[in-house]
């Protein structure tokens, strides 16, 4: 489904009044050096236009990606060719953030350990997420031993590079979490099922917060405070109201409506504000809602846009 062009047209106006009225240029990917590429927008449903949750903050040549759902490596990828984006050619994937440990945001988590290691990954992963994913990792690394001991042995065509299926996995708490000379990274709890975070990027141009799967949390205003970009998890009320009882009990505690939405970005004050990981009866009935409560500039991501 897409846009229709009157939707786009008003669109492309707010966020031109935005910046103008901030008497500053619109900001684009082109004049930042920080560059979002939404890699993967989707849900659990398997929708081929839309790759699980995952999100890649590019800085100079080092990508660092938020959670990795299924298709995490295959679109990551496309970017490189297509967008001209190296920082997220397979064997340069190495930096992830994981905001918790649902199966929808981190099957992918096998494809992003060995696919870049099997055409050339040297160095280990390096991963930082909550409780569990030491042990989501050791169990991995130990499902795939035959496979390991196959490419490094002496018939192996990984022998060259064994270190490139290692994972460094790092359990975290709220705080800073990851620094080096592009970015720091603070994560804040968020209110999801289970131990989840939200994460803030700091980087010399930008400041970017991913919500992750979560209620409307007041940690993720805090997070924000008129950060430049707030990438958000959204479903609209009309969409819940057709699913199973039981997933709207669970929705109303540990996701966020689109109603919700709008009034934690009101408070959060972000000068753009990204939809992802979302649903709607359909891309518009979820655009209309959301302008309907929502004054500020946003968009609804679709995979491999950048900002
Ligand atoms: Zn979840
Ligand atoms: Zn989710």
């Amino acid at each position: 489904m897409r846009f229709r062009s009157s939707t786009f047209l008003v669109l492309v106006l707010m966020l031109l009044t935005a910046s103008l009225a901030a008497g500053q240029q619109p900001q684009t990917a082109a004049a930042s050096k920080t560059r979002i590429v939404l890699s993967g927008t989707g849900n659990p449903g398997p929708d081929p236009d839309r790759s699980g949750p995952a999100t890649a903050i590019v800085v100079n040549d080092t990508a660092y990606l938020v959670d990795f759902g299924p298709g995490v490596v295959r679109r990551a990828s496309a970017a490189f060719p297509d967008k001209g984006i190296k920082p997220l050619e397979p064997t340069k994937l190495r930096i992830a953030f994981v905001t918790h440990l649902h199966s929808d945001h981190t099957v992918g988590y096998s494809d992003l350990i060995f696919t870049p290691w099997t055409i050339g990954r040297r160095v280990p992963l390096e991963v930082y997420g909550p409780k569990g994913l030491r042990a989501m990792t050791e169990h991995l690394l130990e499902a795939y031993r035959v496979d390991i001991e196959t490419r490094t042995n002496a018939d192996g065509n990984q022998r060259g590079f064994p270190e490139g299926h290692n994972v460094n996995a790092h359990e975290i708490s709220p705080g800073v979490v990851y620094k080096d000379a592009n970015v720091t990274v603070t994560a804040f709890a968020t209110k999801h099922a289970m131990e989840s975070y939200d994460y803030r990027f700091d980087t010399s141009d930008r400041s970017i917060v991913i919500s992750g799967d979560t209620n409307p949390a007041q940690e993720t205003i805090d997070a924000c405070r008129g950060c430049d970009v707030l990438i958000h998890e959204a479903n609209t009320p009309a969409w819940l109201a057709t699913r199973p009882d039981t997933f709207q009990r669970f929705a109303a505690k540990y996701h966020t409506t689109t109603t919700q939405l709008a009034e934690l970005a009101r408070q959060a004050k972000p000068r753009l504000l990204i939809l992802y990981h979302y649903s709607g009866l359909s891309r518009e009935e979820l655009f209309d809602d959301m302008l309907a409560h929502y004054a500020g500039p946003f968009v609804i991501g679709r995979d491999l846009d950048v900002y």
